[in-house]
């Protein structure tokens, strides 16, 4: 055991968290990396370790995941991972049952859901983990979006979709849209929310702009692997200039 000025930077893990990123090769577009990366990051500055796993079409699922996160993607990325996904489907919807934190965007928001059919009538059937249906139409949504959100505050972040989204009876939106459009042209809210799944339209990516959001991931993956959360001290510097300018940005 390290001591000294530096010992508390030293100290044992808090225990390991096993971050899952689903289809990586297809499904990450507008920087939807960077939302693991993050959850890396703070995993390590709260003081747990951070084991990032990625899963591709045709891979072996992994026995023991703690989050499970996953990117956008054009519809020829969804058309190339549906059967995969299709036959991931049980574990997946068992791990949202159980109440293991997820965050989907975009491209996997839509397949979490009960199906998108794209804006040339092909219809690619979703896992139904969400209560959620796409259309997709002629018209793109692309800019700048900010979110009034009941659980993380303001949420930033940028769309760009085809795809237009309904929510059903058993979701409840992430948020209202007071800039940006978010699911669907009508509607005036933004993403969705299902136990301890969060799903979003949001790149850029979401996650270093939106820390609240991480946390929320982190901590639920924590509380379920060892009953409780103890929080360190992540560096939100960077995090706080990122909002900063994304909140200046136009639409
Ligand atoms: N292909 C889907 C659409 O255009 C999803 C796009 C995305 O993930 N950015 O609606």
């Amino acid at each position: 055991m390290t001591s000294g000025a530096t010992g508390s930077e030293h100290s044992a893990s808090k225990g390991t968290i096993r971050v899952l990123q689903l289809y990586p090769r297809d499904m990450n577009i507008y920087g939807d990396w960077g939302n693991a990366l993050v959850l890396k990051q703070r995993i390590s500055w709260h003081g747990y370790t951070p084991e990032l796993l990625e899963y591709n079409v045709g891979d072996e699922f992994p026995a023991e995941v703690d989050l499970i996160v996953g990117g956008g993607g054009q519809d020829s990325g969804q058309l190339v991972i549906q059967d995969d996904l299709h036959s991931r489907a049980g574990v997946l919807a068992g791990l949202a049952e159980d109440g293991a934190p997820m965050l989907v965007i975009c491209g996997l928001y839509q397949l979490f859901g009960r199906f998108f059919k794209t804006r040339l009538g092909t219809v690619i059937p979703g896992i139904g983990v969400l209560d959620v249906e796409t259309h997709g139409t002629d018209e793109r949504l692309i800019g700048n979006v900010k979110v009034s959100t009941p659980e993380f505050g303001e949420v930033l972040g940028y769309e760009n979709h085809s795809g237009q989204t309904t929510l059903g009876a058993g979701v409840r939106p992430l948020g209202t849209t007071p800039k940006g459009t978010g699911n669907n042209s009508s509607d005036g809210h933004e993403g969705a929310r299902y136990n301890n799944v969060v799903a979003s339209y949001l790149h850029g990516s979401l996650l270093p702009k939106n820390p609240a959001i991480a946390d929320f991931l982190i901590g639920t993956a924590a509380e379920r692997k060892f009953g409780a959360f103890v929080q360190g001290t992540p560096d939100d510097h960077y995090a706080v200039l990122a909002r900063e300018h994304a909140a200046r940005r136009p639409r």
